[in-house]
């Protein structure tokens, strides 16, 4: 049997971190895998999350099975989270997934099991892992242009003009805020006319959200998935809490799916829960138990907000420094969007042969696409990168 099976495409960014394991230079820079890191280089448990951890030992009494669908509670913390009252609760079914991956992979199954013909328009680029899922489920996908290399910045036009083949029931999946890999964003006014287009035709919005509280702060992050939410008659959301709360490994997340009405509520809800039961049972349940206590109490929420304010702000400062370290060595400001652009990634513009340039003569890693995670740099490594990336000839 297994010699049947053939060998799958290596994952580029684990292939990265690989070679980055293997380079002897003691100067090398990781700007590759997305996880957050902080000046020392390391991605730390959150004090809140410790603190919650700690309180959760002392008071959990049994590791029984929780509902299919996870601990109710989460569910309203994260829905709160996210969406801040803007739709009615009864509108909106809502399971727990293994991280942010596992909603997405299930809003794709649930799309195809309601309506098979669907074809899920995704921008160019995006997370590759939501193109691979599509290829795996065998569902028909459309790209819609995106970036603009020029410029940095989000090519609307593009967009809406590829946006014109959308048909009755498609799906436009959108990144809810810091768009990874590309760290270019529509602003709110793109954001409705988006939403404008899919009513008039009647497409249905799914929305990835898996950095809220890493661009603009928790509440502005989230407000292009609020305004989509309460303009759309039918929503899927995915939500990660791996990175906000920076329990990558817990695998902690939500799908959230708005109907119509509250009417149709409980069929989706039975839904969600039939597929967590085809493809895990019940979901993982520490990370959502951590998540549900901080949301709920008012300390431990200060706590987390604090310090993922600490780190939004850092991310933002080392933009800063290298846009502007950038426009000193360039004498241009070719490299300004790298300020404005939003969470961890950003990616350059730069060349596959110039990416490779950048590795082998300075050991900095980067992905392909020439997307850096902006969290992989310090105050001091900020003026390497910008050297570098000027003296390869970019
Ligand atoms: N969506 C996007 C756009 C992401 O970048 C990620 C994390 N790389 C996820 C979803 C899911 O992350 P996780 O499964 O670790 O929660």
């Amino acid at each position: 049997m297994f010699s049947n099976l053939k060998p799958q495409p290596a994952d580029k960014i684990l292939a990265l971190m690989a070679a980055y394991r293997e380079d002897p230079r003691d100067q090398k820079i990781d700007l590759g895998v997305g996880v957050y890191k902080n000046a020392e280089g390391v991605t730390p448990v959150m004090r809140a999350i410790k603190t919650a951890e700690k309180q959760l030992w002392e008071v959990e009494t049994t590791k029984s099975y929780t509902g299919l669908a996870g601990d109710p509670a989460f569910a309203d913390a994260m829905i709160k989270l996210v969406l801040d009252g803007v739709v009615a609760r009864d509108r909106i079914a809502a399971v727990a997934t293994p991280g942010g991956t596992g909603a997405v992979r299930q809003a794709f199954e649930c799309i195809r099991m309601a309506n098979p013909e669907a074809r899920v328009f995704v921008s160019n680029p995006t997370w590759p892992n939501h193109l691979s899922i599509l290829k795996f489920l065998n569902m028909p996908t459309v790209e819609y242009r995106y970036f603009d290399s020029e410029t940095g910045g989000v090519d609307f036009d593009g967009l809406m003009e590829d946006l014109n083949q959308l048909k009755a029931g498609d799906v436009v999946l959108l990144h809810g805020c810091c768009h990874n890999p590309t760290g270019a964003n529509l602003t709110l006014d793109q954001f409705q006319a988006v939403v404008d287009k899919m009513n008039e035709v009647g497409a249905v919005p799914m929305i990835d959200i898996a950095y809220q509280g890493f661009g603009d702060g928790l509440d502005e992050d989230a407000a292009a998935t609020r305004l989509v939410a309460k303009s759309c008659p039918e929503v899927l959301i995915a939500a990660s809490c791996s990175k906000n709360f920076g329990i990558y490994r817990e695998r902690t997340g939500l799908l959230m799916a708005i109907s119509e009405n509250a009417s149709l509520t409980p069929v989706t809800q039975g839904n969600l829960a039939f597929l967590n039961r085809q493809n895990f049972s019940f979901p993982p349940d520490h990370g959502a138990r951590l998540v549900t206590m901080i949301l709920t109490d008012d300390a431990l929420r200060a706590e987390w907000q604090t310090e993922l304010e600490e780190v939004r702000l850092s991310m933002l400062g080392l933009r800063e420094q290298l846009a502007s370290e950038l426009r000193r060595l360039s004498n241009s400001d070719r490299f300004d969007f790298v300020a404005r652009h939003r969470g961890m990634f950003s990616r350059l513009g730069l060349s596959p042969e110039l990416v490779e340039k950048v590795r082998a003569e300075h050991g900095i890693y980067m992905v392909g696409d020439s997307r850096i995670n902006i969290a992989g740099l310090n105050a001091q490594t900020v003026p390497v990168l910008a050297d570098a990336i000027i003296k390869v000839g970019a």
